[in-house]
């Protein structure tokens, strides 16, 4: 039996939690206790009273997909209705728009689309460097590069090795859901094991590449999975240090296939406890992103005293939650308000958290 209360001054002081004490953690301990240990390494991470955020926008160059996940409201088959894919000229033309908003990170997903050759993503890339220097391209998930990988018959260090040189340096998290094969089998069969997934980032890392780390929960995964997720993520993270935060995010049911086994959202309390025990699990791990877009906005601002030292971003445009019927919709000014009223100073960071600038919180007089 361990003693709770010895575990969690031991993990203050340094130590790594294993995955028993993990899983023990998420079975027993208090939310306040684990919050409270969660946010003050936090802040020995991350020690400045302030929070980051990122101007970006989540668009979608096509939501025609293979690969049948069964919480994907998103993806259309082929001459469905619904279906598109957009030219690479019209994707510039929205980045274009987003740049003259102030966007700084362009968040790019599609659909793994097998109708797509090679050389349009290798283009997107390009020609987004080259015709809208302002954002920082933050494109495709492990699921697209390995549908590139088939289409172009390149093994996956050879297409991100050709993306890298058309101008890609960071990659987004998407696609791990929950990095247990027992779960992925039954919600995203057509999508490859945590291995594939894990095997992306690690080459990824290894070129030089900086990416995400994503977790979706809420749905079939167990406590264990959930512990197992976050020990392969760290386990890579030792080897390469090429994660910057790490994402978690529930998942949303409508519309989805898998609504009719889970109908109800996550609840608030279990996104905190993950924010926490990320934070306290994952310590190779810089930046522990709170969501106000996926979890409500109170939501996000209360994970900022649970662990979180990053808002997101902006998000212009989102589509993904949207198909479930998920909307939640902000700007820079309340995002900075947002993080303001919960005792921060905000800070805009670009996409590899490199400092923009500063929104001091104004002093409220006595
Ligand atoms: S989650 Fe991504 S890979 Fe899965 S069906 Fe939806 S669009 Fe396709």
């Amino acid at each position: 039996m361990m003693n709770l209360e010895q575990l969690l001054q031991d993990i203050d002081g340094g130590k790594r939690v294993t995955r028993e004490e993990g899983l023990y953690l998420l079975r027993n301990s208090e939310l306040l206790e684990l919050g409270g240990v969660a946010n003050e390494i936090r802040f020995r991470k991350n020690p400045s009273q302030s929070v980051t955020f990122v101007v970006d926008t989540n668009p979608n160059y096509t939501n025609i997909c293979n690969v049948d996940c069964i919480f994907c409201a998103f993806y259309r088959h082929p001459g469905e209705e619904g279906e598109y894919t957009y030219s690479v000229d019209h994707m510039i033309q929205k980045f274009k728009e987003a740049a003259a908003k102030g966007v700084t990170t362009v968040l790019l997903q599609g659909g793994v689309n097998p109708a797509l050759p090679f050389d349009y993503y290798v283009d997107l890339v390009r020609r987004t460097r080259n015709e809208v220097p302002e954002v920082y391209p933050h494109f495709f998930s492990t699921s697209e590069i390995i549908g590139m990988s088939a289409v172009s018959r390149m093994d996956v260090s050879e297409v991100l090795q050709c993306l890298w040189d058309a101008g890609l340096r960071s990659i987004p998290g998407g696609g791990a859901e929950i990095l247990s094969d027992r779960v992925k089998k039954k919600i995203s069969g057509k999508k490859g094991t945590s291995a594939d997934w894990l095997r992306v980032m690690r080459q990824a890392h290894r070129i030089g590449y900086k990416t995400t780390a994503t977790m979706m929960y809420g749905h079939i995964e167990s406590d264990e999975d959930i512990v197992e997720h976050l020990e392969s993520i760290r386990q890579v993270q030792d080897e390469t240090g090429g994660f910057t935060a790490f994402i978690p995010w529930s998942f949303k049911p409508g519309n989805t296939p898998l609504e009719k086994v889970i109908p109800h959202y996550a609840t608030p309390t279990r996104y905190l406890q993950m924010i926490a025990l990320a934070r306290l699990y994952l310590d190779n791990v810089q930046h522990i992103q709170a969501s106000w877009f996926s979890e409500g906005k109170k939501t996000g601002q209360i994970a900022l005293h649970f662990g979180a030292d990053d808002f997101g971003g902006t998000l212009l445009e989102e589509n993904v939650h949207a198909a479930a019927n998920f909307v939640n919709k902000t700007n820079t000014e309340e995002c900075v308000q947002l993080i303001h009223e919960s005792g921060f100073d905000a800070i805009q960071r670009t996409t590899l958290y490199e400092h923009l600038r500063v929104y001091k919180r104004m002093e409220v007089a006595a």
